[in-house]
């Protein structure tokens, strides 16, 4: 029997592209190929791209300047380049890296293996679809068959694409409009992940709030979605990203309340505290409408733990609207945040703004004066876990201190502790938190709750 092909799958950007390598992987694997041990030694190397941010053009081509010599070395490997950049780019990049053998978009994942063997004999190949073909994209492989890096946590991903327009994001561009998977779908993919052992899941979309809404004229289906993920056996945590602010709904919230395993955890990105920069963004609420869902949202869960994202740097940000900014971060009080400096994106709106653009030096300022607000709030939510019981799902050992496990609590914080005979990555224990630090907790196992679930899968072999 031939030795099986070897691949290896490099992801840039965000959850959606790890969770698309995920199943990428997995289709590569019915294809009868088998994971290298290095990129190095891969018979075939995808590169699933990322285009949110300028240097991402750089980190694709280095990466391919690197592939190229491995490729004289070895002419039989085969170059894939996949993700947001070839559905932008397309044939663009096998103008500049002609050792590329295929292109393919974010629309058809599920054509790689088949582009693959057909660029053995057929040469090289770009395939970039407009739109989502729906009939392959619903056969597409469940995420059951992706190759998950934890098997006791899963994505899934329950739309693709967006239709909001916000002036800095490429997103709707490269992802096409929204496109919500049948519920019934989701049910299914849920209930046969949770029969493989996984306990968490991941609901993955570029705006989850509303999904459904191309679905039906009864308006978004996520509330009813939650609950009904709610309902599937074995799953005891949900956890989900990225609402927007503008879509979350009353019954939304009421969901997340009433439904026991959604996480008392709340992804929201606010992006600016300026209306006259919300606006320009295109971001569709103003300051006072997020503050507001937001304390709806705390009333409904006194614990929720808030995380958002924030752009420094809009074109045109005056210091009184960095003021702004900082003002309504202090207010919001987030548990962590993720910071951005703006970055333009061709193809965007805030591109073309070039003359409002604010000098490298103001906003690397301004991004010091932010992150200190942020971490004085962060501190302040950790610290006042001290003392306190937590659920805990361990992931593994601490990447810093082997004598140490680590793991997450039911809001989502990272907490670290020192091993326990028999407790291990799936493990659910109860930990009692003797430190909060700005971006972690310390603690002790108080007791056991259970074993990990999962069962180690190997996927079958398509001849
Ligand atoms: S909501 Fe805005 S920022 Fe988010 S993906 Fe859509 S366009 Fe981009």
């Amino acid at each position: 029997m031939a030795t099986p092909k070897t691949f290896s799958i490099r992801t840039f950007g965000c959850q959606m592209n790890e969770h698309d390598s995920e199943r990428l992987a997995g289709l590569l694997v019915a294809d009868g190929l088998v994971p290298a041990t290095s990129e190095r030694d891969a018979d075939v190397v995808v590169l699933n791209t990322c285009t949110i941010r300028e240097n991402a053009d750089l980190k694709l081509y280095s990466a391919l300047g690197h592939l190229k010599a491995l490729k004289q070395e070895r002419p039989d490997m085969q170059i894939a380049v996949g993700g947001c950049m070839a559905q932008k780019d397309r044939g663009a990049i096998q103008e500049r890296a002609n050792w590329v053998d295929v292109v393919f978009g974010t629309h058809n994942v599920n054509a790689a293996p088949a582009l693959l063997r057909r660029a053995r004999s057929d040469g090289s190949l770009v395939e970039v679809l407009d739109e989502p073909d729906p009939v392959s994209n619903r056969e597409m492989a469940p995420a059951l068959y992706a190759v998950r890096e934890t098997p006791f946590a899963a994505w899934i991903t329950i739309q693709t694409g967006c239709d909001n327009s916000c002036a800095y994001c490429i997103v709707p561009s490269v992802r096409g409009r929204e496109i919500s998977r049948p519920m019934d779908d989701l049910i299914e993919e849920a209930t046969m992940l949770a029969n493989a052992g996984v306990v968490e899941l991941t609901v993955l979309g570029q705006n989850v709030n509303s999904y459904g809404r191309d679905i039906t004229k009864r308006g978004p289906l996520f509330a009813a979605l939650l609950r009904a993920l709610g309902e599937v056996e074995g799953i005891e945590r949900i956890r989900f990203t990225s609402p927007h602010p503008k879509d979350l709904r009353p019954e939304t919230i009421a969901a997340m309340a009433e439904t026991a395993n959604v996480c008392p955890q709340l992804h929201l990105p606010m992006q600016h505290g300026s209306n006259r920069v919300l606006r320009a963004m295109r971001r569709g609420y103003t300051i006072e409408r997020y503050l507001e869902r937001l304390a709806q949202a705390r009333a409904a869960l006194p614990d929720l733990a808030v995380t958002t994202d924030l752009i420094v740097g809009f074109p045109g940000e005056t210091e009184a609207e960095f003021e702004e900014l900082l003002e309504a971060v202090s207010v919001a009080q987030f548990d962590s945040a993720f910071t951005f400096i703006f970055s333009p994106r061709e193809g965007t709106r805030a591109a073309l703004l070039t003359n409002e653009f604010i000098a490298d030096d103001v906003i690397k300022e301004r991004f010091e004066r932010l992150k200190h607000v942020l971490d004085r709030s962060a501190l302040k939510k950790h610290a006042a876990r001290e003392g306190l019981l937590e659920e805990v799902l361990v992931e593994g050992p601490s990447r810093r201190n082997a004598a140490m496990l680590s793991g997450r609590t039911r809001q989502g914080k990272l907490i670290h502790f020192p091993l326990v005979e028999g407790v291990r990555a799936g493990s659910l224990v109860h930990a009692r938190v003797n430190h909060g630090a700005p971006y972690h907790l310390i603690g002790e196992i108080e007791s056991v709750v259970r074993a990990p679930r999962h069962k180690i899968r190997i996927p079958l072999l398509v001849s």
